[in-house]
């Protein structure tokens, strides 16, 4: 294996910051001596370590946004931290390629050992209308923009009480996934959406609806079946609809798609699944498991290489018994003790140890004081007792003293005070989006207030105006047309209704984007004028007229 070169330390490039790498480079810095034969980098995207276990309780304002994160700085004070996201790895030149930072210019950090750690990514590609309308939940940013849609749902729902389709809809959340971290943030979500609602006297307690779908008969498939019965009643006792043999299979921003037909009308859909290894895996020419993860030896080199390692999320590291390592925090952080020590063992000519870790139980928080766990040795346990131990564990994992004491304070006086109620803004969520519609949705209504503008991208909608108690048909776009700038430019309300009549992507560009772009471009202004004056004098379509209400 690779010897430090004559005169020179070796460099360990570390990629990803999460529990793997960061148990990595913390296990390499306690090895670092007067021999002073390596150093180690380490490439992560933020500046920060996030203690995801903890994340679901960000919902709920239970724990502050800060307390599930530590600076990687302070954790890793001997360890060369560079804050790039990491573009490519070339491993026959043992290079990583990261994005440019105030320099327009790649980043470029050699190595001599690689260690992989870049974790797994929730990735909605191919499901219908899920990249534009579901809440992912993996990191601080996904647990921060989830907590303030719910609170504006809470907040709109308490205004729009001539509307009930859209109280109904707002008041509805719905969250696909009942592993371990479906189950968690549905148990968070249905604690604070109920513990506010009394903050809200205009909402109905009764309209709300907290819904999980879980594609199995029992939700958390990872523990012994009496605990995820246990955690079934508990949901079901306190508000959570289970829906078990259920498949999302597509979304709008109206409704959640289920496998079958059937569409719940909601405003506010999560899901934990599915997950798949970091994109970047997938061009590296390594060996991999059928579902894309890296395949690593009991000693977490990637098989056949004797400088590149991988563990965590994104890696199929075997466990003593054979079966590969599940993806959880406990087994991420003994697998980059193991990596570590293998690596200096490399260096400096000592033998490499395996990986022998069986796991020391599973657990789950099922909300408020509630909890199961599953302990060496078949001990089972849960309620109170298992949500005491959950939380004493997850204390004494949290790296530093300083968030310990955050969090346990935060839990004390969660004890007393009512749940954080604040709706945190940071900063606009402006910009282009976009967005998907279902046939038969409408995009905006006669009448409505203009606030964007859309370009259609695939799919199609009508047009429809009501006027002399008939609804006409205008028009009917397709790709490359745009629409809503009408009720924009002439700051009125929209003049007709738009409606998707095949499944549509379209851009969304806000109106305050809009404007700025209208009033600094006039040749665009002049272009969608010209489009909206052709509209405007366009006859309606041949077809009949239909009486309103169609
Ligand atoms: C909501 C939730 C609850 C969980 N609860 C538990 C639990 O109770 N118990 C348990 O054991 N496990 C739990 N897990 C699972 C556990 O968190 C993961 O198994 C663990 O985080 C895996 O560690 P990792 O280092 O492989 O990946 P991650 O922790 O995901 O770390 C990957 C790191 O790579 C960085 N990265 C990704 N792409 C790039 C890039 N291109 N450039 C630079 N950096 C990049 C990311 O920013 C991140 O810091 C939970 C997970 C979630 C999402």
């Amino acid at each position: 294996m690779t010897e430090p070169k004559a005169g020179r330390r070796s460099r360990i490039v570390v990629l990803g910051g999460g529990f793997a790498g960061i148990y990595t480079a913390m296990e390499l810095e306690k090895a670092m001596d007067a021999r002073d034969d390596f150093e180690v980098v380490l490439i992560n995207k933020e500046n920060y370590f996030v203690f995801q276990p903890m994340l679901p309780e960000v919902i709920s304002g239970t724990i502050g946004m800060l307390d599930v994160v530590s600076p990687i700085r302070r954790l890793l004070p001997r360890t060369d931290l560079h804050v790039r996201e990491v573009e490519s790895v070339d491993l026959e030149r043992k290079i990583v390629v990261c994005s440019p930072g105030f320099r327009a210019q790649p980043h470029v950090v050699p190595f001599d050992h690689l260690v992989l750690a870049l974790g797994s990514v929730t990735d909605f590609r191919g499901m219908r209308g899920l990249p534009e309308h579901a809440f992912p939940f993996k990191n601080l940013g996904d647990a921060l923009d989830l907590r303030n849609h719910v609170i504006r749902a809470m907040d709109e729902a308490s205004i729009e009480r001539h509307d009930e389709r859209l109280r109904k809809q707002l008041l509805t959340f719905v969250v696909a996934g009942g592993g371990f971290s479906g189950v968690e943030v549905v148990a968070e979500l249905n604690d604070f959406v109920r513990a506010v609602a009394r903050n809200y006297p205009g909402l109905d307690p009764q309209e709300i609806r907290i819904v999980l779908l879980h594609a199995q008969d029992r939700i958390l498939p990872e523990v012994e079946e009496s605990l995820g019965l246990f955690a079934q009643k508990i949901l079901i006792k306190r508000g959570v609809e289970i829906r078990f043999d259920t498949v999302l299979e597509a979304a709008s921003g109206e409704e959640a798609i289920l496998k079958g037909g059937e569409r719940i009308p909601t405003k506010t859909l999560v899901s934990t699944v599915p997950a798949f290894p970091h994109p970047l895996l997938q061009g590296l020419p390594l060996p991999k498991a059928g579902n894309g993860k890296l395949l690593s030896t009991r000693h977490g080199n990637v098989e056949g290489q004797t400088s590149v390692w991988a563990l965590g999320d994104g890696a199929i590291l075997p466990m003593k018994d054979g079966k590969p390592s599940p993806p959880t925090a406990q087994h991420a952080i003994r697998q980059g003790a193991v990596v570590a020590h293998n690596i200096v063992a490399t260096l400096r000519g000592q033998p490499l140890r395996t990986f022998d870790f069986l796991g020391l139980g599973k657990m789950g928080s099922l909300g408020r004081h509630s909890a199961v766990a599953e302990l060496p040795g078949g001990i089972r346990i849960s309620g109170f007792l298992a949500w005491f131990f959950w939380r004493s564990v997850y204390l004494m994992k949290l790296p530093g003293w300083g968030r310990k004491v955050r969090v346990a304070s935060s839990w004390a006086l969660d004890f007393l005070l009512p749940p954080e109620l604040v709706q945190l803004k940071l900063g606009g969520s402006g910009g282009v989006t976009q967005e998907h519609f279902e046939p038969g949705q409408e995009v905006f209504r006669q009448g409505d207030l203009g606030d964007r503008v859309y370009v259609i991208l695939s799919g199609a909608a009508e047009v429809w105006r009501k006027a002399d108690g008939r609804v006409k048909p205008l028009a009917r776009l397709g790709p490359g047309d745009w629409f809503g700038e009408m009720a924009l430019l002439n700051q009125t309300t929209r003049g007709a209704t738009v409606r998707c009549v095949e499944a549509m992507d379209a851009l969304s560009l806000p109106k305050r984007d809009f404007t700025v772009l209208a009033a600094n471009l006039p040749e665009l202004r002049e272009s969608f004028e010209r489009v909206m004056a052709s509209r405007r004098t366009a006859p309606a379509r041949e077809d009949d007229p239909v009486p309103v209400g169609r």
